[in-house]
């Protein structure tokens, strides 16, 4: 499979200038199988750009498909999805799966109202859209992917973690967790022996041990539902995974805030003599798998 990812900042974008080598869109992830099948990590400000660049393709002349899989429907990972040019274009049919509201079409259908956007409803989109209950389909097999999924509880809320699967090659997608009780396993489990794993990391181990570096700043809400990139390293040893990609990095971080914790984990790792490669994942960072 070939992966790019258009997305990799969390909550809120960001825009500074010393963030730009990272990226500062919220998340999005592309997955390509051997044939060119398209599927679609979260719909954060990232699959604007995407869909941009889907037009030149079968999906710009309404003959096209595409899969969307949701981690849960917060709002940095569904406020691309007004955006999504494709979904406006008659003919190009679309499915969006996901977990964590019992009404994931609701919250979508609510997204698009008059309140928040002029589409006023995802039947003005004019693409073909459904919106699948993933309960009802423990293994999804999309062209050659085969896609499996976990439920967890981060913080308040339930979250779903993706294993995506081609030709013996493996893809799991973390896009949120919190480890403070322990690494969580049941995304241990889902992540065990996979070639790359995409997990969160927002907060440098500093910031975690000093109670999180909440975006509702010190005297917000608890910042759960979060973790460190060490926790992040923990769980891709823990579960046997050959490369870490290090995601949804936090809006204060800069370019050099990230790799120099980047490197402090490659320093601890290379200390304990495991073979785990990682890095920062990017915008337009494209690798096969
Ligand atoms: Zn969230």
């Amino acid at each position: 499979m070939r992966v790019r990812f258009w997305g990799v900042r969390g909550g809120i974008a960001a825009t500074r200038q010393d963030a730009q080598g990272i990226g500062g869109n919220t998340p999005c992830v592309e997955l390509r199988d051997r044939d060119g099948h398209l599927l679609i990590l979260d719909a954060g400000i990232g699959l604007y750009w995407l869909g941009r660049s889907l037009l030149a393709g079968p999906l710009g002349r309404g003959k096209g498909e595409a899969t969307i899989l949701l981690t849960h429907s917060h709002w940095d990972h569904i406020q691309g999805f007004p955006f999504f040019v494709p979904a406006f274009i008659p003919g190009n049919r679309i499915d969006i799966w996901g977990g964590g509201v019992a009404t994931l079409r609701d919250v979508l259908e609510g997204q698009m109202s008059g309140t928040y956007s002029p589409i006023d409803g995802m039947a003005n989109m004019g693409a073909s859209i459904e919106v699948g209950d993933l309960s009802q389909c423990p293994v999804l097999e999309r062209g050659r992917f085969r896609i499996t999924h976990a439920h967890y509880r981060n913080g308040p809320h339930d979250m779903v973690g993706y294993r995506i699967e081609e030709d013996g090659k493996s893809l799991c997608y973390i896009s949120e967790a919190d480890h403070r009780a322990g690494l969580d396993p049941t995304i241990v489990e889902l992540a065990r022996g996979v070639d790359v794993l995409v997990h969160e990391a927002f907060y440098t181990d500093e910031e975690l041990a000093a109670g999180g570096n909440s975006l509702a700043g010190p005297s917000g809400p608890p910042s759960g539902g979060h973790c460190s990139f060490g926790q992040a390293t923990e769980v891709a040893i823990a579960a046997g995974a050959q490369r870490l990609h290090y995601f949804y990095h936090h809006p204060d971080h800069s370019d050099a805030d990230i790799h120099a914790a980047v490197a402090r984990e490659r320093e601890k790792i290379a200390a304990r003599g495991l073979p785990l490669r990682v890095e920062p994942a990017r915008e337009g960072l494209e690798f096969q798998v």
